[in-house]
């Protein structure tokens, strides 16, 4: 099988970019809010413990500017969240927190100490990612505080400011012509759908919980895109309980079918943690290994892949994941006896990277309902073979092939791509 054998294959060993920033640790949603950036530390700790930062280039994310942001977000909405702060609360900024959905009460996006710092580094490190691709410096970019998919042009969603995937994917289109979004994140990656919907140059494709009044709410089978961008947004809603097998059975031929009728020049990965068994906010069951399965299947197309990371609200599985989904991409699968570090203590009793699923939690998404999804996806992606407007003949070299030739001095500030439509494709 395509995944276990990129698993365990070691000498396939690409050049991995690894963002690391163990400042991000040290934000504060609030004491009773799941999103927990303290995640992060742990994950980069694990990372430093495992020894895997020595395989991998390590950067700290450069913090991006509000010009940036801007490339898809509204000005006013990224200037209110420069300068808003726990303490400038007047009546102006007030009106502007509801606006922008910010600091309402017992809301999903708090106002917090340094929230610009904190959504000007997820982004910088999600486009700087992207950079280190487009230069050919590195094969993979790994930044574990991006994914965070459901932030909106001029509003905060499901504790997303900045939507740090629009930011990255609209500076990969700068030099790819087609770029394809992946989103195992248990909730609707609708902020980066929403942003592409009307566009044929990025395929969005969301494995997602979807029902019972489930955050966001969208991502139904039939939501495909508009105008231009019609059947662009493909949407696989699952039910309660997925399993390992039953994920591999529904993602592994679809995300076949989607790059080899749309070619992607390279493929951003949200993988959201909140997928995994026992987290606090969602309703999945996989393990560490089946979550990572799916990464390990998508790197073995390779092609220049921004993996990013997303929801996760079970901190110490978060970690076990994200850690093990670096091991995997450097084609080192990671041992799964934990070696002492800062958070030992996190992972008593039993010490392991892997986890257990959920013993008595039914899968609900049945082989017919799996099946019915599945074949309406792959009619929606067979309708996209041909279609005249997605360039399909102006395919940029492989970066695979040209890897070789490439000079990797090239310094990040020297990438001076003609400027392509794409800033203006979300407005
Ligand atoms: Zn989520």
């Amino acid at each position: 099988m395509f995944a276990s054998q990129a698993l365990h294959d070691s000498a396939d060993r690409l050049r991995v970019a690894y963002f690391m920033d163990f400042d991000v640790g040290g934000y504060y949603y609030g004491q009773h809010h799941p999103m927990k950036p303290h995640r992060m530390a742990i994950t980069h700790n694990l990372c430093i413990a495992y020894g895997l930062y020595r395989q991998m280039d390590v950067y700290k994310p450069r913090k991006a500017s509000p010009e940036e942001c801007e490339k898809f977000h509204a000005s006013e909405y990224i200037e209110f969240l420069r300068q808003v702060t726990p303490d400038t609360l007047t009546d102006n900024i007030l009106e502007q927190l509801q606006r922008f959905n910010v600091g309402r009460q017992h809301g999903d996006c708090p106002l917090f100490d340094g929230l610009w710092d904190f959504c000007a580094a997820s982004a910088g490190g999600s486009i700087d990612g992207a950079r280190k691709l487009m230069s050919g410096m590195n094969d993979i970019a790994i930044h574990w505080a991006g994914g965070l998919h459901h932030a909106k042009k001029s509003e905060a969603s499901g504790f997303c400011y900045v939507n740090d995937i629009v930011l990255a994917i609209l500076e990969l289109l700068r030099l790819y012509p087609r770029v394809l979004y992946l989103d195992i994140d248990v909730h609707h990656g609708d902020g980066v759908e929403e942003a592409f919907y009307t566009t044929d140059r990025v395929l969005t494709v969301s494995f997602h919980k979807y029902g019972d009044n489930f955050f966001p709410g969208t991502g139904d089978v039939w939501d495909r895109g508009f105008g231009r961008g019609e059947g662009y947004a493909v949407n696989v809603p699952l039910k309660d309980g997925m399993d390992d097998a039953s994920f591999a059975r529904i993602f592994e031929p679809i995300v076949t079918k989607a790059i080899e009728v749309y070619q992607p020049g390279a493929i951003v990965m949200q993988c959201g943690a909140d997928s995994l068994a026992h987290d606090r906010l969602g309703c999945f069951n996989l393990t560490v290994q089946g979550h990572a399965n799916a990464v390990a299947f998508v790197r073995s197309f390779q092609l220049p892949m921004l993996v990013l990371g997303g929801g996760g609200y079970n901190i110490r599985n978060v970690a076990r994941c994200w850690l093990y989904e670096t091991s995997v991409l450097l084609g080192t699968p990671a041992d799964a006896q934990i070696p002492y570090n800062d958070y030992w203590e996190y992972f008593a009793p039993d010490y392991s990277l892997q986890i257990q699923p959920i013993s008595d939690l039914e899968n609900q998404n049945s082989r017919e309902y799996l099946d019915k999804v599945k074949s309406k996806v792959l009619e929606q992606l067979r309708q996209l073979e041909g279609a005249p407007s997605v360039q399909m003949r102006h395919m940029p070299p492989s970066f695979w092939s040209e890897a070789a030739e490439t000079d990797t001095d090239e310094d990040d500030n020297d990438i001076d791509h003609e400027p392509s439509a794409a800033a203006a494709i979300t407005d």
